[in-house]
């Protein structure tokens, strides 16, 4: 009788985790729907971006082809440089290269406005002598250093969001290359827009930043955020808007 009774209740008991078991995987078979349906549906996007590639993305790691110079009046590579520059504003960087935005292609951008410089002055994230560039468009660029002395300040890229490091750089150099006009020009820069410069020439040979850092310098970017919020802090692949201290808000929300 005591032997049917505990038979008795231990079927009563796996019917019920049983049933429990039946309800709870019925009901996260649910909620699984629910989020699933609720999810936004991403399409695969083709290159070219309008966000930046991050490190780990093969097109920052390999050498970039070289822009046919017939190709270069067409509307279509018209429409690839205007999105280049396009999402080097929108990142609020100083200059950015084709691969960065999927196009392996031997072309980079580079600008630094006055606000930009203001900003960086005033929120004293400079930290190195900068100048303002204006707007300037580099296709199959040739760079030859003109001098080899380096300097080391600390470098980010749009594609290796919220990290820096100090990056040694030659002081002066001279480019030449073809513009948006298919014209050959020769380019002589020292101190801030050659290490830009020397930057995204890396791009176009698969280099990033971190190939030639100091390694000992490497941080992250908001690495005492990180401690004030108690790790409570996500770094952004996409900034809000293009002015410096906007690009800052790239790094945490
Ligand atoms: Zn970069």
């Amino acid at each position: 009788m005591m032997f049917k009774r505990t038979v008795s209740l231990c079927c009563l008991r796996n019917k019920i985790l049983f049933n429990d078991s039946v309800r709870y995987n019925s009901n996260d078979k649910i909620e699984n729907w629910i989020t699933n349906k609720l999810q936004p549906r991403y399409e695969k996007v083709k290159p070219p971006y309008d966000h930046v590639c991050q490190v780990g993305d093969p097109v920052l790691r390999v050498d970039a082809g070289p822009v046919d110079p017939k190709i270069i009046p067409t509307v279509e590579f018209k429409k690839n440089v205007d999105l280049l520059i396009k999402t080097m504003r929108r990142y609020g960087a100083y200059g950015l290269a084709a691969p960065q935005i999927g196009l392996s292609l031997q072309l980079f951008a580079m600008e630094t406005t006055k606000a930009q410089l203001d900003d960086a002055v005033q929120s004293k994230s400079a930290g190195q002598p900068m100048d303002v560039v204006p707007l300037k468009i580099f296709i199959n660029p040739k760079m030859k250093i003109l001098d080899h002395t380096t300097t080391s300040y600390p470098e980010n890229c749009a594609s290796i969001c919220g990290f820096s490091a100090h990056v040694p750089r030659a002081k002066s150099l001279e480019i030449e290359a073809l513009d948006l006009d298919g014209k050959l020009f020769k380019w002589k820069a020292e101190g801030w827009p050659a290490k830009i410069a020397q930057h995204e020439m890396d791009h176009l040979q698969g280099k990033v930043f971190t190939d030639r850092m100091n390694p000992q310098t490497f941080s992250c970017a908001i690495w005492d955020v990180v401690n004030t919020r108690r790790g409570k802090v996500q770094i952004k692949f996409v900034p809000d808007v293009g002015t410096f201290s906007e690009f800052k808000k790239i790094f945490y929300k």
